[in-house]
């Protein structure tokens, strides 16, 4: 890994994963610029110690977990946090009425977003049954949900999650 790989691109700007300070860049952007920008956050960031202690998936701040995040507190604070993805905001247009797109997780990333959102605001497992109902994988997914869980809870402190990953494929996350 290289040394400032916590240094990230996100969809309008740059994050650093230590310290959890962020920019934005006015998009569209002259790719000179953004390369200059993004070259000059890196060199500020590249130093940033990652502190001790829980690191908060949704507001990347230390020292609590998600589920006790005082930032990100609100369904509506999280569509605006770091930790959405488009499986997850399915489940959140699907928890709203909104329907559309039902995409559902690929990978252990994806599905511990939707782990995330769903433990931290459980009202949204209700969306499930209208995913399922609007997607054969989602309803594979729903039926197996609690398994799914229990998996990603086992394998989350290993940072790998093989066996997720397999039952995922299994239940048809590659179509
Ligand atoms: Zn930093
Ligand atoms: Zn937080």
């Amino acid at each position: 890994m290289s040394r400032t790989a916590h240094v990230v691109a996100q969809s309008n700007g740059a994050a650093c994963l230590h310290c959890g300070r962020a920019v934005t860049f006015g998009m569209p952007i002259a790719i000179d610029d953004f390369v200059a920008m993004s070259n000059a956050f890196v060199k500020t960031h590249a130093k940033c110690k990652k502190p001790a202690g829980d690191q908060c998936a949704f507001c990347l701040g230390h020292g609590h977990t998600y589920l006790g995040c005082e930032t990100v507190d609100t369904l509506g604070r999280w569509r605006e946090s770091r930790d959405t993805g488009l499986s997850s905001e399915a489940i959140y247009r699907y928890f709203g009425g909104l329907g559309g797109d039902p995409r559902h997780p690929i990978d252990p990333a994806d599905f511990g977003r939707c782990y995330r959102l769903t433990k931290r605001f459980p009202e949204t497992l209700r969306a499930l049954q209208a995913l399922a109902a609007a997607s054969k994988v989602w309803a594979a997914l729903h039926k197996h949900w609690d398994e799914l869980c229990r998996l990603y809870e086992e394998e989350f402190p290993t940072g790998r999650a093989p066996r997720l990953y397999a039952r995922m494929e299994e239940l048809g996350t590659h179509g």
